[in-house]
């Protein structure tokens, strides 16, 4: 008997990759149902400057809103729930909190989430501006200012290297006990780093100076401009817990293909959780690939480009 399907396509993740997706296959007339628990890493930017358009940045939330006034013409189902898929044999089926939906394809636009440092505040200190996390998208503005980076391993100190193309005046803070690699040591000296060895007690904004103020017991109070939050991050999992043979990186990323197709016939992905540069302009890319994919192949392939 054939499948009675809800949607043509299932999209998991509201962020820019997913709310790109949900466009494109809209404009090709496909249906579409999306899904989103409303954590998209975009929420935490002040100002987005690197983006196509916006020569005067725009702030993520903003961006946010913009993008779903652009997509509402369409008319997309939006389910604001946690998603979880089940292969069938040549189709998926998705739980969503009490309701289930029967799908031929599935865009993976699920993110990934930082590793954030172990204060209360953090969130309040994003938004002022003073705790940051991704020097490719704001080490411009950095420019000859004090920065601190909080690692808690070798890994973190990619993002110091990766600073000194913007400021020699950096401070890492290592929140954990560990040995350096001879390359990272090496790094230390020529740069003249200072490193502090110990867990934070607090990070508080100055008001007045607009500084970071950085408290580690062992030490003394150190005042800087930003501190990059180098600490890790993780691809968002909750949507394939119960599928089967889905190949990712070392790293844990959805490896894919060049038309962002999993290693499962008929899942997608795009954006953070897949193994690129992670950038608002990469995960709108991949949403543009993957979809075209999706709505050739369920026009039996009668290609356009
Ligand atoms: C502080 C900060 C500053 C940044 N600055 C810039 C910048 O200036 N320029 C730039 O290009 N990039 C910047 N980035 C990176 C940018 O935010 C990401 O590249 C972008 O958000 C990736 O989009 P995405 O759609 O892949 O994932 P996200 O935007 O993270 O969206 C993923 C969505 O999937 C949802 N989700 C996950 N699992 C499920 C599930 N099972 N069911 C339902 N929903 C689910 C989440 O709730 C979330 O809404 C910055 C990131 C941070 C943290």
């Amino acid at each position: 008997m054939a499948q009675k399907f809800t949607h043509d396509c299932a999209i998991i993740g509201g962020g820019p990759g997913g709310l790109v997706s949900a466009l494109y296959l809209r404009r090709f007339k496909r249906t579409v149902v999306l899904f989103d628990n409303k954590e998209s890493r975009v929420r935490w930017i002040p100002k987005i400057r690197n983006l196509i358009g916006y020569a005067d940045g725009i702030s993520g939330q903003q961006l946010l809103n913009k993008l779903h006034r652009q997509l509402k013409p369409f008319k997309p189902d939006v389910v604001k729930e946690t998603a979880q898929i089940f292969r069938k044999k040549n189709y998926f089926e998705i739980h969503a909190g009490q309701k289930k939906y029967l799908v031929k394809k599935i865009i993976l636009a699920t993110g990934m989430k930082d590793e954030q440092p172990p204060i209360e505040n953090f969130a309040d200190l994003c938004e002022k501006g003073v705790l940051a996390y991704c020097p490719i998208c704001d080490g411009y503005e950095q420019s000859e200012r004090k920065i601190a980076v909080l690692i808690d391993c070798d890994h973190g100190f990619r993002k110091v290297k990766f600073l000194t193309n913007f400021t020699k005046n950096l401070c890492v803070i290592a929140l954990k006990k560990f040995k350096p690699s001879s390359v990272h040591v090496a790094l230390i000296k020529k740069l003249n780093c200072k490193v502090r060895w110990g867990s934070l007690s607090r990070l508080s904004y100055q008001e007045k100076s607009g500084a970071l103020v950085i408290r580690q017991k062992s030490h003394p109070p150190l005042k800087v401009d930003l501190a990059y939050v180098a600490l890790g991050s993780h691809v968002v999992g909750s949507a394939i817990k119960h599928l089967h043979g889905l190949s990712r990186t070392r790293e844990g990323y959805f490896k894919v293909n060049s038309q962002q197709e999993t290693s499962v016939p008929g899942l997608y992905a795009v954006g953070d959780c897949v193994y690129a540069l992670s950038q608002i302009s990469v995960a709108v890319g991949h949403a543009a690939i993957a979809s075209t994919n999706i709505h050739n192949v369920l026009s039996k392939n009668r290609r356009v480009h």
